[in-house]
C-alpha cells in the first residue's frame, strides 16, 4: 500500500514522442467534491484502504496537484465516426496521466476524463458532465461484472462550476482506469498522414505493453493483428450474449486490447428486439443490436488499413478471414451456457433461433427470460408463462428444449446451478440509472450511485439477505423495465 505521493507513477506512452500527443496537464477545478469511490478499482490499484477520506485524493484526481512521476498528456488519435473517416478528433477532454504498476507487476493506465480542452477539443469545453460521467462509471462496472472485458473508474468527483449542454450542467471529472487506451484510431492519425515509421513504432508499444508475448516473434504484427481480431470478436460475443448495445462502434472507440471502451448512449436491451438503438442519434440503426458484429468487421478492416506497410495484404486478408468463425465460436457457446447445453449442434441452432423468433413476437425481457429458465424442470416457471399474453409458443419451445436437455441427459440441479453463474439477475437497466442520476444531480444524493455499482459488481447474487442490508428492493431492481421506460434511448450530449 502506498500512500497517493508515493504512486509508482511512470508514462511509457509519453516516450513514442509529441506527434503521439500533447504534452498537457489537467486544468485546475474548483471546489471539488467527491461523488463516488470505487472501493474494488482501489484495491486492484493497491491504494490504501481509506483513500477516499484523504484530503490529497481530490486534490490529485481532480487534477488540482500534479502526481510526482506523472507525465499527462491527451491522445491524438482520428477515426471513422458513423462510416466516415473524421481526421479532427484526439482526446479533446482526456488527460492520461500514465500507468502505475501494482506489486504482481500489472500495469493500469489512469485518465482523468474532463478534465479541461486540449488542442483537439475543436472548441469544445474539454468537461465532462456528471450526468454522462455517472452512466460511463455505473456501464463500465456493470459490462465488467459480466466478466466482459471494459475499462472501469476510480470514481467521480464532481466540482462546483457549471458547464452548459442543453442546459447547464454540473461537471465531473472520470478517474477512467483501464489496462490501455489506445484505440484503433491511434493507429489511423498516422496511417492517413502517411506517417509509416510512426505505426511501427506504435505498434511495437502496443506488443511492449499488452502483447509481450509476441515481442520475439518474426511475425510479430500480424501475431498482434490476429489477437486484436480475436479480443474484438470475443469483445462483441460478450455484448450479443448480455444484450448490450454499445451505441457509438466508431473506431476510435475501439480498444486496441479488446475493452468495452468510450461509454456514451449505451444500453442494454430490456425486451428481446434486435433492431434496439440506444443512441437517438443514431437514426440508420447503424449501431443497433443486431449490426454489433459486423460493425467489427468493419472496424477491423479500417484498422487493417494501417498496418499496410507492416503486414502484406494477402496475410491481413487470411487473418480477417477468421473473424466470423472466432466470433461464432465464443458467442455460440456463450448462449450455450446461458441456456445450460452442452452440445452445440444443429438442435442447439433451431432452439435458439425459435427462442430469438418468440421473445422478439413476445416482447419478453431479454435478461430476465434466461434468469429465470434456469427453473425449468426445478421449480416454479409461471413467472415466465405470466409474461405471454397466450403462452402457446414458449409452451412448445419448452418441448423442444426439454427434449434436447434429454438427448445430453442434462442434470437439472446441475443446470440450474450452472444457469444462474451465467445469467445475471442484474443488469443496468436505462430507468435506473436515470434515477441514480437524478437523485445526484437535484439533491447530491449518491445513495443510489452506491447501489447499483454494488448490483453492477455482483450481478449474479441470490442472497436476498445482501440485498436487505443495503435497502435494495429485488422488486424495483431486478423487474422487468417498466413499460414507459423499456427500449429507451440517450443522446450522445455528454
Ligand atoms: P466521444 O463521443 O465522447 O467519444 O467524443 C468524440 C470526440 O470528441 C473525442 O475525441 C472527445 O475527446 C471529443 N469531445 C467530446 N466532448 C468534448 C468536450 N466537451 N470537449 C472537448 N472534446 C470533446
Ligand atoms: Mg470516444
Amino acid at each position: 500500500m502506498k500512500s497517493l505521493d508515493k504512486l509508482p507513477f511512470n508514462n511509457a506512452f509519453f516516450d513514442l514522442g509529441s506527434d503521439f500527443y500533447q504534452a498537457k496537464s489537467p486544468d485546475p477545478v474548483e471546489g471539488p467534491f467527491l461523488v463516488h469511490y470505487n472501493r474494488a478499482v482501489g484495491g486492484l490499484l493497491e491504494l490504501p484502504e481509506n483513500t477516499d477520506n484523504d484530503p490529497a485524493f481530490l486534490d490529485y484526481f481532480s487534477g488540482n496537484k500534479e502526481f510526482p512521476g506523472a507525465q499527462p498528456l491527451a491522445m491524438r488519435y482520428t477515426g471513422h465516426q458513423f462510416g466516415s473517416y473524421n481526421p479532427n478528433i484526439g482526446d479533446g477532454r482526456g488527460i492520461l496521466l500514465g500507468e502505475i504498476e501494482t506489486s504482481t507487476g500489472v500495469k493500469w493506465d489512469i485518465h482523468l476524463k474532463g478534465a479541461g480542452p486540449t488542442r483537439f477539443a475543436r472548441g469544445f469545453d474539454g468537461r465532462a458532465s456528471l450526468r454522462a460521467s455517472i452512466r460511463e462509471y455505473l456501464g463500465g462496472e456493470a459490462v465488467h461484472g459480466l466478466r466482459i472485458p471494459s475499462s472501469r473508474a476510480l470514481g467521480i468527483i464532481g466540482f462546483k462550476e457549471l458547464i452548459f449542454r442543453q442546459m447547464p450542467e454540473i461537471p465531473a471529472i472520470l478517474i477512467r482506469v483501464a489496462e490501455s487506451h489506445v484505440r484503433f484510431g491511434n493507429f489511423e492519425a498516422f496511417h492517413y498522414s502517411k506517417k509509416t515509421k510512426h505505426i511501427e513504432k506504435l505498434a511495437n508499444y502496443v506488443i511492449w505493453r499488452h502483447y509481450p508475448h509476441l515481442t520475439q516473434e518474426s511475425d510479430k504484427y500480424r501475431l498482434l493483428f490476429r489477437s486484436v481480431i480475436e479480443k474484438t470478436a470475443s469483445l462483441i460475443a460478450g455484448w450479443q450474449s448480455t444484450g448490450f448495445v454499445h451505441g457509438v462502434m466508431n473506431t476510435d472507440n475501439m480498444s486496441i486490447v479488446g475493452l468495452c471502451f468510450d461509454y456514451g448512449p449505451f444500453g442494454f436491451m430490456d425486451s428481446f428486439n434486435p433492431h434496439y438503438i440506444p443512441n437517438s442519434s443514431d437514426k440508420q440503426g447503424r449501431y443497433s443490436f443486431s449490426k454489433q458484429p459486423e460493425i467489427g468487421f468493419w472496424n477491423l478492416e479500417k484498422f487493417a488499413l494501417t498496418l499496410t506497410s507492416l503486414i502484406d495484404g494477402d496475410a491481413l486478408n487470411g487473418e480477417l478471414a477468421r473473424y466470423q468463425e472466432c466470433f461464432n465460436l465464443t458467442y455460440r457457446n456463450l448462449m450455450a451456457a446461458k441456456l445450460g447445453i452442452k452440445i452445440i449442434d444443429s438442435d442447439f441452432k433451431t432452439l435458439t433461433g425459435n427462442l430469438f423468433e418468440i421473445l422478439y413476437r413476445h416482447r419478453i425481457d431479454y435478461t430476465n427470460f434466461f434468469r429465470l429458465l434456469s427453473r425449468f424442470r426445478n421449480g416454479d416457471i409461471q413467472p415466465i408463462l405470466d409474461r405471454f399474453a397466450d403462452p402457446t409458443d414458449i409452451e412448445k419451445w419448452f418441448n423442444e428444449y426439454g427434449e434436447v436437455l434429454n438427448k445430453e441427459n442434462s442434470d437439472d440441479l446441475t443446470r440450474q446451478h450452472e444457469m444462474k453463474r451465467v445469467n445475471p439477475r442484474f443488469i443496468l437497466r436505462n430507468h435506473l440509472a436515470q434515477r441514480a442520476i437524478e437523485s445526484a444531480l437535484k439533491d447530491s444524493d449518491y445513495s443510489e450511485i452506491d447501489k447499483l455499482i454494488f448490483l453492477a459488481q455482483n450481478p449474479f447474487i441470490e442472497d436476498d439477505t445482501l440485498l436487505e442490508k443495503r435497502q435494495i428492493d429485488p422488486e424495483i431492481y431486478f423487474a422487468d423495465s417498466p413499460t414507459q421506460f423499456a427500449g429507451s434511448q440517450t443522446s450522445c450530449s455528454a
